[in-house]
């Protein structure tokens, strides 16, 4: 018998009993294509001179491409890389009382624009827009995507086809495309620079403004410090000089957390509440950077430049979905209850995690690691780090935090190192480190407790057999 006829049908493939709970869980066509597919490359195989695979190898790796082929692109990972809102791995991590919410409005209809007291129509952002306004005082918001939206669209309805005066010391640009000037253009508006890279006066912005003018703007240069020989015009002389011209004077604040951090022993950030104070006419910022919400754009401000923006018909293009109003609606509530804040916010309790809690945690998952690198050339120890923030929050700051190292102990070390940093990432779920100064780092501030266990049950030897 040739081996082309060793090996068995599709129909005797499908029918195996063991196919049965892969038939019962993922239906007939998903597991029928991989049959197919695992025939042909094994007939390709035995081609170039192979033997056939035997009938249990065969289903074992249909298996393997089942659930392969089936699992969720979307993955869920644990993130030790010490960065608190990572931009790459989705940012802010929700509150249960969010998710909570999230869920109710995305299982049910719900009034998300329809009043329940008159049965008429609705608007959505009057879901969140008293909590806005309460918490940031100002008179009105709205809500688009993300930051970025609201920046456009602001620019967009205010400053079409005029001048805005931006410091040139501002002009940012935040991972991923979003650049000041760009975003400008884009809008349809003409940016003006105004003053120098590091020293902008406000007499470089009353030489500058003129009838053309739409806007001044302030932009929150989160991402970067500029230290030395320095100076930026104070929001209350932006917002007076803006004023007396008939124009407004909106700030981009990026992060903008709602309460004032430095009350839970975090480095300082400015907050809409203070724009808003300081006489900004619309402040705009992100619903999941230190918000800890999910991601949207914030605008808050004077009622009229409010009603404004929505009225412009990409509003309607930028707008968020229930979903997101859901989540949005309880995060800005926990807000209401400073006192727990600090343990319902995921984010903020993440930030505030003490150093002596995180090192407790990596304790904890040290033997784990070793003896699951046992057999490799590395040692493992728990080591003093420094988290970041993240997502273009708080640049320079740092917060002291704990971990685990894995050095090499031999010459050719960067390469076992990776090797187990691949492994890691194979992990059912995936643990994200990174490898600084000849170490995997593994910060553990973003560990939940919860998950402690978990991880360490999946710190395995075989996991890293191939390193
Ligand atoms: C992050 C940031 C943005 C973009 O916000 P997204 O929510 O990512 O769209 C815009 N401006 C500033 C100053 C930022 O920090």
């Amino acid at each position: 018998m040739n081996s082309f006829a060793k090996l068995p049908s599709v129909d005797r493939l499908l029918s195996h009993p063991v196919m049965d709970p892969l038939l019962e869980q993922f239906g007939r066509s998903v597991v029928t294509r991989q049959v197919r597919e695992q025939l042909a490359s094994a007939r390709m195989a035995v081609k170039e001179g192979a033997p056939a695979p035997d009938e249990e190898t065969l289903l074992c790796s249909i298996d393997t491409a089942v659930q392969q082929a089936t699992r969720a692109r979307l993955r869920t990972v644990f993130n030790l890389t010490g960065t608190v809102l990572h931009t790459n791995l989705g940012r802010a991590v929700l509150p249960r009382e969010a998710v909570d919410a999230m869920t109710a409005a995305a299982l049910n209809p719900c009034a998300l624009e329809y009043d329940v007291e008159s049965g008429g129509r609705g608007d959505r952002d009057d879901i969140v827009n008293a909590l806005l306004c309460e918490l940031t005082g100002a008179e009105a918001a709205t809500v688009v995507n993300n930051n970025a939206a609201a920046v456009f669209l602001l620019l967009n309805t205010l400053a079409q086809k005029k001048r805005v005066l931006v410091s040139r010391g501002e002009l940012i640009e935040i991972g991923g495309a979003f650049r000041v000037p760009d975003i400008m253009q884009r809008a349809g508006a003409r940016l003006v620079e105004v003053g120098t890279t590091n020293r902008t006066h406000l007499k470089d912005f009353a030489e500058a403004v003129d009838a053309r003018s739409a806007l001044l703007m302030k932009v929150h240069t989160s991402n970067y410090a500029i230290h030395g020989f320095t100076h930026a015009v104070p929001e209350v002389d932006l917002a007076a000089l803006a004023h007396s011209h008939g124009l407004p004077f909106v700030v981009d604040l990026g992060s903008g957390t709602l309460t004032d951090l430095s009350v839970y022993g975090l480095p300082r950030e400015p907050t809409p509440n203070e724009a808003i104070a300081a006489g900004a006419d619309l402040v705009t910022f992100s619903g999941d950077k230190l918000l800890g919400g999910p991601q949207a754009g914030l605008l808050v401000g004077k009622k009229e430049l409010i009603a404004k923006i929505k009225k412009n018909p990409l509003k309607r293009a930028l707008r968020v979905g229930k979903i997101t109003m859901a989540g949005l609606e309880a995060v800005l509530r926990l807000y209401q209850d400073p006192d727990r804040l600090k343990q319902r916010l995921t984010t903020l309790r993440h930030l505030t995690r003490s150093e002596s809690d995180i090192r407790n945690a990596a304790e904890q998952l040290l033997r784990p690691l070793q003896t699951a690198l046992a057999a490799l050339p590395v040692v493992v120890e728990v080591v003093a780090l420094k988290s970041q923030i993240g997502s273009g929050s708080l640049p320079v700051e740092r917060l002291a935090s704990s971990g685990l190292a894995v050095r090499p102990t031999c010459k050719r070390g960067a390469g076992v190192l990776n090797r187990i940093e691949i492994a890691l990432r194979r992990l059912p779920q995936p643990v994200i480190g990174r490898i600084a100064d000849g170490a995997l780092v593994l910060d553990l501030r973003c560990l939940e407790p919860c998950d402690e266990s978990t991880l360490a049950q999946t710190l395995t030897a075989e996991a890293f057999l191939a390193c």
